[in-house]
């Protein structure tokens, strides 16, 4: 089975919208076994809607449509599918009643903007929008299926979820799921990863895919099956791949690597504060994202500036002036010192040369010195981590956090 998605909408072709619902929906049709051949983003334009419609259409056996739904000028996409399949609007007590209940929860007032919104073309199936006033229109056609859904991305998921794939799954019953399982190693440049992964991969079985996703010095390993291959082959396949990797293996699933800290300090009851130069905070950032948080994270002090590494953390004037703030001698006393004021029981501390500028032939931009302070004593390394300041920074909140969990096994 193959699909193909339409964004619909201006924003996406001037950037100031970045198309996510694609990906989004891709990978939930991947997961039914559907494969995306295609994914197009067009302006509100008819002739542009039109022909995207009939090239997704002459290839795929499934084409689904997101934005251009709304009630206003702009929003133009209703009206191209109703002169597309020569449609008239309709009213529909179903939307209508619908959109009624929704705007008798809400402060404002329903308009004669809003009302054009149960207006359906008169022959499209219509899903019900739990959350919205778009409708989700389903247009029949021989064997293919067209369904429009809204462009706002919380909508859209929703709409997908509770009422596209089941409809999907309904009407193509020979659906199946892919399978997929990750793991993450770092430490190895993905090129060295592939020719030690030659022979496994050349002896994968008919149905079993490998991928490799490299982000911020990581890189994901995945496995896919296409649904024909039994789970336990994909499970013996896995914790084969886990034995050829296993030096540079992190963890073994696909959450992200401040999950698996917090899980680790949790288990052992420890808590961690950071003390962040060049990472400015982001580390604090990531630690920070998942609720639970404050079980195990103390806090963090963003010490960029020397004064703030002194005068804060404690750390001598002799070794700011003697080593430079970007050294291992200062990032071991960042780390001890945060341990210190917050009483945690890790810390880890950053300090590195983000770039463009503030390079040295000594210490190059994209030089990075990682601290970890621990309850068995602390130690430093250092890193190399490219040359945009992004991704410096980025990769250096993977190694601190990479590095914790390290020490805290
Ligand atoms: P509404 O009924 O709210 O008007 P709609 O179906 O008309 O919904 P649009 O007006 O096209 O949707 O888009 C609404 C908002 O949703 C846009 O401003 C944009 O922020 C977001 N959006 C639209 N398409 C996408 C997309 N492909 N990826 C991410 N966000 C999107
Ligand atoms: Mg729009």
């Amino acid at each position: 089975m193959r699909a193909e998605i339409i964004t619909i909408g201006d924003e996406l072709l001037i950037g100031q919208v970045v198309d996510t619902n694609s990906a989004w929906m891709a990978q939930r049709l991947n997961e039914c076994g559907i494969e995306v051949l295609q994914v197009t983003s067009v302006h509100d334009e008819r002739n542009h809607i039109v022909q995207a419609l009939n090239d997704a259409l002459s290839r795929a056996d499934i084409v689904l449509t997101t934005g251009g739904l709304g009630p206003t000028k702009d929003d133009i996409t209703k009206h191209v599918l109703c002169e597309y399949f020569r449609m008239k609007l309709v009213e529909s007590s179903q939307v209508k009643a619908h959109i009624e209940r929704l705007y008798a929860s809400r402060p404002q007032v329903l308009n004669k903007l809003t009302a054009t919104q149960w207006m359906i073309p008169n022959g499209a199936t219509i899903l019900p929008n739990r959350v919205g006033s778009a409708p989700i229109m389903v247009f029949p056609m021989r064997t293919k299926t067209l369904i429009c859904l809204p462009g706002v991305p919380y909508e859209m998921e929703i709409a997908m979820t509770e009422q596209v794939l089941p409809f999907l799954r309904q009407r193509h019953p020979s659906l199946g799921t892919i399978e997929h399982r990750t793991i993450m190693v770092s430490g190895i440049p993905e090129s060295s990863l592939a020719i030690m992964l030659a022979e496994y991969e050349a002896s994968l079985p008919q149905g079993l895919r490998l991928a490799y996703l490299p982000k911020d010095g990581v890189i994901r390993l995945r496995l896919s099956s296409d649904g024909q291959v039994p789970v336990q082959t994909l499970e013996e396949w896995i914790d084969q791949l886990q034995f050829v990797v296993h030096n540079y293996l992190i963890v073994t699933d696909d959450r992200p690597l401040e999950v698996h800290v917090a899980d680790a300090l949790n288990a052992h009851r420890a808590t961690l504060a950071t003390a962040e130069s060049c990472t400015g905070g982001k580390l604090a950032a990531l630690l920070t994202k998942h609720s639970g948080s404050s079980s195990y994270f103390r806090g963090s002090v963003i010490a960029y500036s020397n004064d703030v590494k002194r005068d804060v953390l404690g750390i001598p004037e002799y070794d700011l002036q003697r080593y430079g703030a970007v050294s291992e001698q200062v990032v071991r006393w960042m780390a001890e010192g945060v341990r210190r004021i917050t009483h945690s029981d890790y810390a880890i501390a950053t300090s590195g040369i983000a770039g463009p500028t503030g390079g040295s032939a000594e210490k190059p931009v994209g030089t990075v010195w990682i601290g970890w302070a621990t309850p068995n004593g602390t130690d430093a390394t250092c890193f190399q981590l490219g040359k945009l300041r992004e991704q410096v920074t980025d990769r250096a909140c993977q190694k601190a956090l990479i590095g914790l969990l390290e020490r805290i096994r």
